[in-house]
């Protein structure tokens, strides 16, 4: 039996129903942007992987030193120990971390760094002795899996079965030139007759929501009008943090700082999975006190691995050299370019673009969008190119190592789909 036939005897896969797809494809090894599958085909990686792997596959720099970490500190706990990847990781990303940002609380994944952000929220008005319980939201956000990641999500359809679960959240439309009063008085009505905790946001492109994008100063507005009233600000940086958008945050777009950052996807480089939750002194400070119980008592098994810690570590320093920062600037040209050529096309609705993320939305009719998705990937997959369409909407965040030559294939193979719909 090969590799697929066998994944079907014992695997259940993320975010899918097995019945109506029940053929996962082998990958078995990738290198810098392209994935090889199991006959030897090989794939344009459009996406890194989620996002993660943007410095390229099994990058050298990286491996190297996670390979020479492997035989020095495998893992240790880290409550009441500490070791030289996390102290240098704290300190390489505090250079590059917004200004406000002091400490640095790490977990597994995306969607726990943001429980961990809305806990500390909670109980920084907790430990004041504040009696603030609910937290507002952007619509259409999403916040991860787990359960406070997913109650402050707006994206629900496959939400249902757990609603009744949720913690308490608040909607508010995403921030425009056109809504911006009606949604500036929504916000200030919630503060002023809720108990409301924290706002929570993705800054500027809400990835799941087929990459839509807002402007920051609209945002800023809002974050603005919360800091006045002590509400504690999250900007959910999960896929938008380390360079994508051409800051190293989006929140480097913002002028006012929101007071926690959560970080994942890329942060490791794709080595493995690694969450952060940073914060303000003015959050830790609440904690900090003689009363044992006014601490943070959350903790996962693997927090701070040093090998994990290694890989982020690498990444960072791999995101501040001269190439990266060229590649980021040379892929944003290409897709502004690629744009020039596009935005126009019949079958082409709407296109935007913030850094390397690049998204166009078809010109369909809605009742197509089922099977749309399929159609287009397996075009995609066809030839060589691996892109997960959202909706009607396709997006490119290739990684930072991505050649011209794969960029213009990438193009070639959208261009030639707007021929054939
Ligand atoms: C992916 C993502 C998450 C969830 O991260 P996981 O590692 O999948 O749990 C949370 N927030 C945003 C903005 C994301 O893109």
């Amino acid at each position: 039996m090969n590799l697929q036939e066998r994944d079907k005897k014992y695997l259940w896969h993320p975010l899918t129903q097995h019945k109506l797809h029940p053929n996962h494809l082998p990958i078995i090894k990738a290198k810098g942007s392209i994935l090889t599958d199991d006959k030897g085909k090989e794939y344009i990686d459009g996406i890194a992987s989620w996002y993660t792997c943007m410095y390229g596959h099994c990058n050298p720099i990286i491996t190297s030193k996670v390979k020479a970490q492997l035989d020095r500190l495998d893992q240790v706990v880290f409550s009441g120990f500490t070791h030289q990847p996390a102290v240098e990781l704290s300190e390489a990303l505090m250079e590059i971390l917004p200004e406000n940002q002091a400490k640095i609380f790490f977990s597994d994944n995306g969607s726990t760094s943001v429980d961990v952000a809305i806990k500390m929220a909670l109980q920084y008005h907790f430990n004041q002795g504040e009696k603030r319980g609910k937290i507002i939201a952007l619509e259409g956000g999403f916040h991860g899996d787990t359960f406070g990641a997913m109650s402050v999500s707006g994206l629900s359809v496959y939400n249902g079965p757990f609603e009744a679960f949720f913690i308490d959240v608040s909607r508010i439309p995403v921030p425009n030139a056109e809504n911006i009063e009606v949604v500036k008085k929504q916000f200030q009505h919630l503060l002023q007759t809720e108990n409301i905790a924290a706002f929570v946001f993705e800054p500027l492109v809400q990835g799941a929501s087929a990459m839509f994008m807002y402007k920051a100063k609209y945002l800023d507005i809002l974050i603005a009008i919360a800091h006045k009233n002590n509400v504690v600000t999250i900007a959910d940086e999960v896929m938008t943090g380390f360079g994508k958008t051409g800051e190293n945050f989006a929140s480097d777009y913002l002028e006012n700082k929101p007071d926690i950052l959560c970080l994942s996807k890329s942060l490791t480089g794709g080595i493995a999975p690694m969450a952060l939750t940073t914060c303000s002194q003015k959050i830790y400070d609440a904690f900090y006190a003689d009363d044992i119980g006014k601490g943070f008592f959350h903790g996962h098994t693997y927090s701070a691995n040093p090998l994990t810690c290694t890989a982020a570590l690498a990444s960072i320093e791999l995101l501040q050299t001269k190439e990266i920062q060229q590649n980021i600037k040379r892929i944003t040209r290409s897709h502004q370019e690629f744009d020039m050529r596009i935005k126009n096309h019949s079958k082409v609705a709407s296109t935007r673009q913030l850094g390397i993320i690049y998204a166009l939305d078809l010109q369909v009719k809605m009742e197509r969008y089922g099977n749309l998705r399929d159609q287009l990937f397996k075009h995609f997959m066809d030839n060589g190119v691996f892109l997960r369409p959202l909706g009607n909407t396709i997006y490119i965040l290739a990684p930072f190592v991505i050649t011209d030559n794969q960029l213009n294939k990438m193009y070639d193979v959208i261009e030639s789909l707007l021929d054939t719909l």
